[in-house]
């Protein structure tokens, strides 16, 4: 089998080149070639020895994941399904907004977590990605728009892992594509704008501190631990108070004035009181943070509701009036369901989630029918 070059730091490119008779520098060239120009092509590298190209096209190759769908939302948005092998789809967006472009990229196929409200949580889990297959994602959202690339003129500059999948729980691949993303010779991107999202595994967070400051968001979507328990089944394993001393932790670890994002589904009746916004901003009293507010979207299936905009709004204001900043998330590219917690992609399900929760379904709706 051939070595994927597309995932190797360039610490390992450069050991691998090394194994192979080569001067590190060469590596840094190719390294170059694949992340910065977008070039997959090794008879495309101009600056390297015909010897050389020949043994890498022998040896090696640089693989991304195979697009099987694009479609662009009348708002701009771009959504790509994306397979990664033995009908294993994932699905990845590019949301532009004026200079920015955000790209989401998922972590794994389908997610175990399996929060209430999520469409991804529904399919089930298949499998990890590799660090290819994740930074994979980055390499064909940059180069769908004309290759190659001018440098400089980038179309993703803010990545955010918030596509399918729980990131911690596949945590090397996630963290060594991020440091891609954020590596000078690869895509640069700044520490604030490579955003890692979790539902919140406690002693993963910890561990991201030992190896990234990159942006962190939490997915709170409940004040208190009994609700949360029904939205996001991991809090009844790290409740609520350890995951917020765990954020804690991590702010003081990167040492700067930073603030965590926390992210907040609003689901109508569900968590989306006053009440439930009084008690939002007394447990977060402490910690330095920002809120973003989720009107939840709907996919199909759900018995979830999205709030009326009276509703968000009074929840929105009442936490402004307590001093936090506080953003509701536009809904985007909801026409071809690219929209937070619409990915599905198609997953060859291990848990037999899905078919077990469409069995359950169906024992409902036969009851309420018959
Ligand atoms: N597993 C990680 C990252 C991916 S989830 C996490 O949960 O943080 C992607 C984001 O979409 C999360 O912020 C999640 O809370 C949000 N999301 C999931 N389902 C949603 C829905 N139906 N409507 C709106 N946002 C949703
Ligand atoms: Fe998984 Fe995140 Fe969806 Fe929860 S919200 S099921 S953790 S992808």
């Amino acid at each position: 089998m051939k070595t994927n070059l597309l995932g190797m730091s360039l610490d390992a490119m450069e050991k691998f080149f090394v194994s192979l008779g080569e001067k590190p520098y060469r590596a840094r060239q190719v390294f170059q070639w694949i992340h910065q120009k977008g070039i997959s092509n090794f008879n495309e590298m101009s600056n390297l020895s015909k010897d050389l190209k020949c043994i890498l096209e022998e040896k090696t190759e640089i693989k991304p994941p195979e697009i099987v769908y694009e479609k662009d939302s009348k708002d701009g948005t771009r959504k790509w399904v994306l397979s990664v092998g033995e009908g294993d789809l994932v699905e990845m967006v590019l949301i532009p907004e004026g200079k920015r472009a955000t790209l989401c990229v998922s972590s794994q196929v389908g997610c175990a977590v399996d929060c209430s409200f999520c469409a991804t949580g529904k399919q089930g889990f298949s499998r990890n990605l590799s660090t290819a297959e994740i930074i994979g994602q980055v390499w064909v959202a940059e180069n769908s728009f004309g290759t190659p690339r001018d440098h400089g003129s980038k179309n993703v500059t803010n990545i955010v892992m918030m596509g399918m999948g729980e990131p911690l729980l596949n945590f090397e691949p996630v963290t060594e594509a991020m440091n891609l993303m954020m590596h000078d010779k690869a895509y640069g991107l700044s520490k604030r704008k490579v955003t890692l999202s979790t539902s919140g595994l406690v002693p993963m967070i910890d561990k991201l501190s030992e190896v990234t400051d990159a942006a962190l968001t939490i997915s709170l979507h409940a004040p208190n631990d009994k609700l949360r328990d029904d939205l996001v089944p991991l809090n009844k394993k790290y409740p609520i108070k350890k995951l917020l001393d765990a954020v804690t932790r991590y702010v003081e670890k990167c040492g700067d004035q930073r603030k965590t994002t926390m992210e907040y589904i609003l689901i109508n009746k569900v968590n989306d009181s006053l009440d439930n916004a009084k008690e939002l901003a007394e447990i977060l009293r402490d910690i330095p943070s920002k809120i973003n507010l989720i009107p939840f979207n709907p996919f199909p299936g759900t018995e979830y509701k999205r709030p009326s905009n009276m509703r968000v709004e009074t929840f929105k204001k009442f936490l402004q009036k307590q001093g936090y900043i506080t953003t509701v998330r536009t809904t985007r590219g909801e026409d071809i369901m690219a929209a937070c917690g619409q990915l599905v992609g198609k997953v060859n399900d291990k848990t037999r989630r899905k078919e077990r929760s469409q069995n359950k379904r169906k024992r409902i709706s036969t009851k309420l029918i018959g």
